[in-house]
């Protein structure tokens, strides 16, 4: 009877802190959506952004072209590759580096490179489609791979595989590719995984095109000592869990998996 009621003490426990949590979220929702065009309370609102939150002109002109249902793969995947590559430019602000000494030909100057080494997390598919351009830059990181499918109905993750790097280590620098934030749940597990492997929040990067305040804020909840980079910072959730204004399925878009009727969907209106 004891122990029941302990159990019982805990689940209630427990549910107080998740309605609290659902509490947060919606009312730090509330503030993103009424202050969208402010960058700075944005920031504010949003601290684990660690980049612009509204695209530079050029961002502007890709993800433009990458939301157009009407881009054909081989498009996306161009358009992709090289948001990917802008991308890649901004986790590097975010990564320590350490002042070098430069022979050039003709006198030596003090030059830099990274601090610390580089690994690389891909959250299959769609992380697959950035992990390209990030391998290129950082050529010898070791890339660790899960695969987290989202329960369609109720958009909930649900762990299926992972094949760990062995140098995960506390010191290294650990990027995650992921080109949707949608509600974060998948990054929540992943982000999980990583720290039960020793992985320190602080050291955590997720690189993401499109993200939604929803699942900012829930993981900047999670894990404030967290850092993302993004393209840009759309609206919202829909019903379905797709982002909105959005780009629909990355995954599928990029790898060329979407059938012709699903394309006809609230993420993308049938033209007039
Ligand atoms: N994943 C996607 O690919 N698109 C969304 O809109 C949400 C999650």
């Amino acid at each position: 009877m004891k122990m029941m009621c302990t159990m019982l003490a805990v689940a209630m426990i427990s549910v107080g802190i998740c309605e609290n949590i659902d509490q947060k979220v919606v009312q730090q929702l509330k503030k993103v959506q009424q202050h969208r065009d402010n960058e700075k309370v944005l920031a504010e609102l949003l601290p684990i952004v660690h980049c612009p939150l509204k695209p530079s002109k050029y961002e502007g002109i890709l993800i433009s072209q990458l939301r157009n249902a009407q881009s054909s793969t081989q498009q996306f995947r161009l358009i992709s590759d090289k948001l990917a590559e802008l991308l890649v430019h901004k986790v590097i602000q975010c990564l320590p580096t350490k002042s070098i000494e430069v022979e050039t030909p003709v006198a030596t100057c003090l030059g830099q490179a990274l601090a610390s080494n580089v690994e690389l997390v891909s959250i299959m598919r769609s992380g697959d489609a950035l992990l390209d351009t990030f391998i290129m830059h950082f050529p010898e990181a070791n890339v660790s791979k899960f695969l987290i499918q989202r329960d369609e109905k109720t958009a909930e993750p649900h762990f299926q595989y992972m094949k760990v790097s062995p140098t995960l280590g506390s010191s290294n620098q650990v990027i995650i590719t992921e080109p949707m934030i949608a509600t974060g749940g998948t990054l929540e597990m992943v982000v999980s995984l990583l720290k039960e492997k020793g992985v320190k929040e602080e050291n955590i990067i997720i690189a993401s095109v499109c993200a939604a305040p929803e699942g900012l804020i829930r993981l900047g909840q999670k894990f404030p000592r967290i850092k993302v980079v993004l393209t840009v910072l759309d609206e919202k959730l829909n019903e379905k869990k797709y982002i909105v204004p959005g780009l629909g399925d990355f995954g599928d878009r990029y790898f060329g998996t979407i059938a012709e009727s699903s394309i006809v969907d609230e993420a993308f209106p049938a033209s007039p």
